[in-house]
């Protein structure tokens, strides 16, 4: 449920288009795979599957799935676990769209949704790119936003969640018509 103040910046977001859009699919595994470890209270992550698109001089992002590996986690940091490279490749080979790594996701188990000083050497040193962005989730909270760096500054960047790919702004072949009875 959206506060009155989130619902008014969205229908302005709206109004302009989005610069990041999220699958249903990687939105769900996102918070599933938060949610696995909350129990545990412990932080999870992996690397956001998209496309970056442009239509009429925009520039927008999909993330269309998401790939994580064996973690090696604490309550306040992630990182992938260095035995489990292997899977993570596998991960990503099974991945039956050409994708282009566009971004990560990890979680704040409880203490809410904001890049940390770690988060942001991460997000400068590996996800340099103007399309990376950076989603944190807080599953206690149940709080998801996403960010990027901009001149060093950390922003929040709107997106939206679609549902199939029968919304999917990018007009790729996996779009294909409705069943009409
Ligand atoms: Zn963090």
């Amino acid at each position: 449920m959206l506060s009155g103040r989130s619902l008014e910046r969205y229908a302005t977001q709206e109004a302009k288009g989005f610069e990041l859009y999220l699958s249903k699919v990687a939105e769900q595994k996102i918070r599933n795979h938060a949610l696995a470890h909350m129990g545990e209270g412990k932080e999870v992550m992996g690397f956001l599957l998209g496309t970056v698109c442009r239509h009429q001089g925009r520039e927008y992002t999909l993330v269309r799935d998401v790939a994580t590996t064996d973690l090696d986690a604490t309550a306040v940091s992630v990182r992938f676990d260095r035995s489990a490279f292997d899977k993570l490749f596998e991960e990503l080979d099974s991945c039956d769209f050409k994708y282009v790594i566009v971004g990560w996701y990890h979680s704040h188990p409880s203490y809410t949704c904001f890049m940390s000083a770690t988060d942001i050497q991460t997000q400068r040193t590996m996800f340099n790119q103007r399309y990376h962005s950076a989603i944190v989730i807080d599953p206690v909270n149940k709080e998801i936003e996403a960010f990027y760096l901009e001149n060093d500054r950390v922003e929040s960047r709107p997106f939206a969640v679609y549902w199939d790919e029968h919304q999917n702004p990018y007009y790729g072949r996996t779009v294909r018509a409705r069943a009409v009875k």
